[in-house]
């Protein structure tokens, strides 16, 4: 048994507990609704066979079709697989959109693959995945997939059908019926959300200083966001370092550099500092925007943040939750903070069906009210319950899911 597997289930029999479900319907969440473990046999540049296993998951779908990502790494497993689906079931149901959770991929090192390869690997999965289309499930990208691997995967998918269906594949180009604001959409989620917690707590964003771990796709925007906002953003940092300036850094400049440079390291002016510094620097908004477990039992009690705002997926051990929890610091959590790319997600599908696409600013606005309701409903929860804001999340989303469950008959 994996680990994520099992730390999943625990997060779940914890919520299920404070809402008081059914034992049946507990006993349904547990288990995935369908799982599809494949092998993709596959002729390499240099003529050989290759095996690769090949996953699909769908946990629920008491709330709408099964929707989400397809991941690409060398150790992937079904336990993996079926634990980050159990999370969009949930993540899903916490910004109310009307879809279950589903999680796919192949286990394969797309780093070692020629771009050919990739493509081939790609077109196989759904031919041999054979999708059943936008009402039914629905697969995105993850880690190891992007919006190339997507287009592929939709251009194979409309030539079996002999139609095109632009909903039955997400994170695909806008060119190929895919959404405008997809790539900025989790890092703008964060940063609606980093605006609402410090107008609550009367934080003014000129004294507000943040410090943003991860410079890529999240982390990149949402510091982009902030500094335009006027939030000082003291420190950033990613895989090879990092960096501080207590007078604020120059984000439009550090962009630029990572551009040319692909790191944020040896930034004129800034000091450099190391990742756990970076962690433990004193500021009133830490956003873990890089890897999971950042945060544990080892930094926890250092970290000297009033509000950390969750980027990444998982970035704070069970532990640290507690730790920090107790000691008064707001946590916002993933499920909630880093939503946005899944609600841009179902923008994307909705457009698709209607054929209909929307501009930039529609994509901006139905985002923002999304997130925000969802915080806000998070928020409530919490202090109705005495809860924490990441179990009132669960809460609020097993009552959702369990609503559906009942009003279909299923228990
Ligand atoms: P990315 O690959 O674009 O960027 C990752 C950044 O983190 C890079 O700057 C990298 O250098 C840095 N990094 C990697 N390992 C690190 C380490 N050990 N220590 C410090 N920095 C490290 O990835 P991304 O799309 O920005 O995703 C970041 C996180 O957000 C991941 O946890 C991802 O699962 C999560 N997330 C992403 C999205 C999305 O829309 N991209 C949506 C939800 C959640």
């Amino acid at each position: 048994m994996s680990s994520f597997w099992e730390a999943t289930k625990t997060r779940l029999q914890r919520a299920e507990e404070l809402v008081g479900l059914e034992p049946e319907m507990v006993e349904l969440l547990s288990k995935p609704m369908r799982v599809l473990e494949f092998q993709i046999p596959l002729r390499m540049d240099n003529g050989k066979v290759q095996i690769f296993t090949a996953y699909r998951v769908c946990h629920n779908d008491a709330l709408g079709p099964t929707k989400d990502g397809t991941r690409i790494t060398p150790d992937l497993t079904l336990d993996e697989v079926k634990a980050l689906a159990l999370i969009m079931t949930i993540k899903h149901a916490v910004v109310d959109i009307p879809a279950g959770g589903g999680k796919g991929g192949i286990a394969a090192d797309a780093m070692k693959l020629s771009e050919r390869e990739l493509e081939r690997l790609c077109r196989a999965y759904i031919r041999r995945l054979s999708p059943k289309g936008a009402w039914v499930d629905i697969p995105g990208a993850d880690i190891g997939t992007s919006y190339k691997t997507q287009a592929w995967m939709l251009d194979e998918y409309e030539q079996i059908m002999g139609f095109h269906s632009p909903a039955a594949i997400n994170d695909k180009p806008a060119i190929v019926g895919g959404s405008l604001g997809g790539e900025e959409a989790t890092g703008r989620g964060l940063f609606y959300i980093a605006l609402a917690v410090s107008k609550s707590k009367a934080l003014i964003p000129q004294s507000c200083r943040v410090v943003i771990q991860g410079f890529g796709t999240v982390g990149s925007n949402v510091a982009k966001l902030l500094s335009n906002e006027g939030f000082k953003i003291i420190a950033v940092g990613d895989i090879r370092g990092a960096i501080s300036d207590s007078s604020g850094l120059d984000i439009p400049a550090l962009v630029n550099q990572v551009e040319q440079t692909g790191s944020i390291i040896d930034s004129p002016g800034a000091r450099a500092i190391s990742n756990q510094e970076l962690l433990e620097t004193d500021c009133e908004i830490l956003i873990p925007a890089a890897v999971e477990n950042v945060i544990n039992e080892e930094n926890a009690s250092r970290v000297k943040a009033e509000i950390i705002i969750e980027g990444a997926n998982g970035p704070l051990t069970p532990s640290a939750d507690k730790l920090l929890s107790d000691k008064g610091i707001t946590i916002i959590p993933d499920i909630v903070a880093n939503s946005g790319g899944i609600i841009v997600c179902q923008f994307e599908r909705t457009q698709g069906l209607y054929d209909m696409y929307w501009d930039i600013d529609t994509i901006h606005e139905r985002l923002k009210t999304r997130i925000l309701k969802a915080y806000k409903e998070t928020v409530n929860t919490a202090s109705e319950m005495g809860i924490s804001l990441r179990e009132a999340a669960w809460v609020n989303a097993l009552r959702k899911v369990g609503q559906a469950i009942r009003m279909r008959g299923w228990v």
